[in-house]
């Protein structure tokens, strides 16, 4: 058996690829001095992977921003008004990805979204009627010249032509259907390319393959490969799959003259059965996904094996691959100074996952694969049991009932109550959490961690901010207050901090988008709360005013959706853990007299599973009673508010309601409102707080156009259910356009309230 990836992280294992561009940016190194740092990057990961006897090595995945990007520009798809600019090649491209502010014009970027359910954001191509899709590109062949040039002969990869379409914005009357001619030609003209290259073996990316497929979408990905596998030469082409199972095209796959199939046996949950039931081609490669590339947890050689030998006799021959690219972990463990041996050797990040195919490999190419040392080595590391057991917490999920997941009274009842606890005027203003962050308060916060300062120095000062933000929200004029999360650098990695059983690395970066990377934490045991994680700060604002001040945490699916979770226990046991912890958290704030929480979910809606079938069953049936646990408990009179950052959550609606707070806050104001339709339509019963404007920009909303937006959500939403806020947290802004912009946003409600008397 032979091993391969489907791809190696490229931002470099100190972020070398970051800083370089992100100095390129600003000016201060040359395009040459950019393109030779990424040369290095490039030919150190081919090394990596040659030393750990990696079979076959991608090339291609290298990305200056992002691969769709790059497919698009390969395939002469970039919008007009980026060439029209008369920049260099790579000028164009990031301005495509950035957005061009310059002397040669004013452009903004392509759209950004999230790629599929990770936490990867791609640049979403823009096809117009008049693009013409054809090869004009060199990257992939260039890349795979120099791999040739350093002694390795590579499998390219690139993003396939049916994901292509499939991802790409249509701007005009055209459809993906009316570019199957084009497109197909263009990837002809690529194998060739790579035939008359000498390479062996070409990967096309199509994870669009494991969403669900209708008749159209299952034409569309036919049409294609029948006629770009109708005409490719002797190359071997690699149809490659991740982040799920191919159940609605498995036949159709099977079907068509592709050489190889690389299907996902992680994510997959039907992959197993597919292969199993229907067999697989003897005459096609099958690539097995069996390493996990999402994740960081060490492989269970045992689970490993039993895949391999159920699938051994339905097919030819296996390669071992990664279910997915390892773009979604991080480098390597061996930056992880801090992290204990005993820790460490429960993790593999890409690097370490090279050493388990190797390993794999070993162990099934022995006669007895159960005898030889590196599998008696991994089954004895699964059968340890990890420090991070917590029996207290673990009785305390099992002896969960229904009741503990609802909240009474009713939510009209309470409605009522807590109408009559605040006495709040109609339309009640506040805002989301935080407030602009200077770089001293960054700066004090950076010295605390190091030590540079006492806890004593750093409480004075955090109150001291506390203090100026109350301040400045009753001179506001604000009804509902907040501290202002001056506290917090991420609203993740705080609470994070705060619980026991979560581990911080040092140098795990995994790139979010372009040169932003993020560096979740991970869950590493079971989850509790030592002690307090807000009372403190909370309770001393609330000290500093007569009216309300919210509490504000961040909820237990949020936590865990931007954290590496467990593969021991359920996503679902996790959660509920975190619940529990924030529970507490929760209660102890209404004992400290807290009377308005906030238990932010920003990341609800973005872990949804890829088919709409597996939604509750896999989902929202623990994700919405976790966030239901977490306030279960508090008096009715207490009021439970929470915030997500999308509104697109239309087709949610009536899990969204099930969450059961008092208050939503939601971003609303870049969407076309139509959220409200469905608001309205679906009788939509929490009170809400659609952001009156887009705190992303740096603009001030004036005060007619904060009534214009309120009074098109009055056509929708009963007035005394609204809520006016701006549409997320204040903490990326500056002071200078956040004062004047809440003045506005509360003067609008004023005399909004007025007309409405
Ligand atoms: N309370 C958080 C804040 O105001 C919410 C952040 C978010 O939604 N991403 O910053
Ligand atoms: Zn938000």
């Amino acid at each position: 058996m032979k091993t391969t990836i489907i791809g190696y992280p490229r931002i470099g294992s100190q972020r070398e690829l970051k800083f370089a561009s992100e100095k390129y940016f600003k000016g201060e190194i040359s395009s040459e001095e950019l393109q030779e740092t990424a040369k290095k990057l490039r030919y150190e990961n081919l090394e990596i992977q040659r030393k750990s006897d990696l079979d076959i090595i991608p090339s291609n995945d290298f990305s200056f921003y992002d691969g769709m990007l790059d497919t698009a520009v390969l395939l002469n798809a970039l919008p007009e008004r980026y060439l029209d600019l008369g920049l260099s090649e790579l000028d164009t491209y990031f301005a495509a990805a950035r957005g061009y502010q310059g002397e040669k014009g004013d452009v903004k970027a392509l759209a950004m979204k999230k790629w599929f359910n990770t936490n990867y954001h791609y640049m979403v191509p823009e096809i117009g009627d008049d693009t013409a899709i054809r090869l004009v590109g060199s990257k992939p062949f260039d890349l795979f010249s120099e791999a040739l040039q350093n002694g390795v002969k590579t499998k390219p990869v690139i993003i396939g032509a049916y994901t292509f379409l499939k991802l790409s914005r249509f701007m005009g009357t055209k459809k993906a259907e009316d570019f199957v001619e084009e497109t197909a030609a263009a990837y002809i003209e690529i194998l060739w390319k790579f035939s008359e290259a000498n390479a062996e073996w070409v990967q096309l990316d199509e994870p669009c393959l494991v969403m669900d497929m209708n008749e159209t979408d299952k034409r569309l990905f036919v049409g294609l490969y029948e006629k770009i596998l109708g005409n490719k030469g002797s190359i071997k082409v690699l149809l490659q799959t991740y982040f799920g199972d191919v159940r609605d095209c498995y036949n159709e796959l099977c079907g068509l003259p592709f050489d190889g199939v690389g299907l996902d046996f992680v994510e997959g949950k039907q992959t197993i059965d597919l292969v199993l039931k229907n067999g697989f081609p003897k005459d096609k490669v099958l690539f097995a996904g069996i390493v996990n590339g999402k994740n960081i947890w060490r492989n269970n050689y045992e689970k490993t094996l039993e895949i391999i030998e159920k699938i051994i006799s339905k097919c030819g021959e296996i390669v071992l691959n990664t279910s997915c690219s390892l773009l979604h972990v991080p480098y390597t463990l061996e930056n992880e100074a801090k992290l204990t041996e005993d820790v460490k050797k429960h993790f593999a990040f890409a690097k370490e996952k090279l050493g388990e195919l190797a390993e794999l490999k070993k162990i099934s190419a022995s006669h007895d694969p159960r005898e030889t040392p590196e599998f008696k080595a991994n089954s004895a590391l699964m059968n340890e049991t990890r420090s991070g057991e917590n029996a207290a917490v673990h009785n305390r999920v099992n002896e969960l009932s229904e009741k503990d997941h609802t909240r009474l009274p009713e939510f009209s009842e309470r409605e009522k109550m807590q109408k009559n606890r605040f006495k709040l005027p109609l339309f009640p203003t506040t805002t989301i959490g935080s407030f602009p962050q200077t770089a001293e308060v960054r700066m004090t916060r950076s010295d605390f961690k190091k030590g540079a300062i006492s806890e004593e120095q750093y409480d004075e000062f955090m109150k001291n901010r506390i203090k100026d933000c109350i301040e400045l929200q009753e001179k506001l004029g604000l009804d509902v207050l907040v501290h202002g999360e001056f506290e917090r650098n991420d609203m993740v990695e705080y609470f994070g901090e705060c619980l026991d059983g979560y581990i911080f690395t040092e140098k795990a970066w995994v790139q979010s988008y372009g040169t932003r990377c993020v560096k979740p934490p991970v869950v590493w045991g079971d989850i509790s709360r030592a002690k307090p994680m807000t009372v403190k700060w909370s309770k001393y604002a609330q000290s500093c005013t007569d009216k309300p001040v919210k509490g504000m945490l961040t909820g237990p699916v949020t936590i865990l959706n931007w954290s590496f979770p467990r593969e021991d226990i359920s996503l679902r046991e996790s959660a509920l853990q975190i619940a529990l912890a924030i529970r507490d958290e929760v209660l102890d704030l209404e004992a400290n007299g807290i009377s308005i929480i906030q238990v932010d979910e920003a990341a609800l809606r973005e872990k949804l599973p890829l088919r709409k079938s597996d939604w509750k069953s896999d989902y929202l049936d623990w994700a919405i009673p976790a966030f239901r646990l977490v306030h279960s408990g508090v008096k009715p009179e207490t009021q439970i508010h929470t915030h997500m950052c999308y509104s697109e959550f239309a087709d949610i609606i009536t899990d969204i309601d099930d969450m059961d707070a008092d208050v939503i806050t939601f971003e609303a104001s870049r969407s076309d409102l139509t959220i409200l339709d469905v608001l309205k339509a679906n009788d939509f019963r929490t009170e809400v707080g659609p952001g009156v404007y887009d705190i992303h920009s740096p603009r001030v909303p004036s005060k007619e156009e904060i009534k214009t937006a309120l009074r098109k959500m009055l056509d929708k939403i009963p007035a005394e259910k609204l809520w006016v806020n701006p549409d997320c947290g204040l903490k990326t802004r500056g002071k200078a356009e956040t004062v004047p912009s809440l003045e506005n946003l509360v003067n609008a409600a004023k005399e909004l309230r007025n007309e409405n008397k």
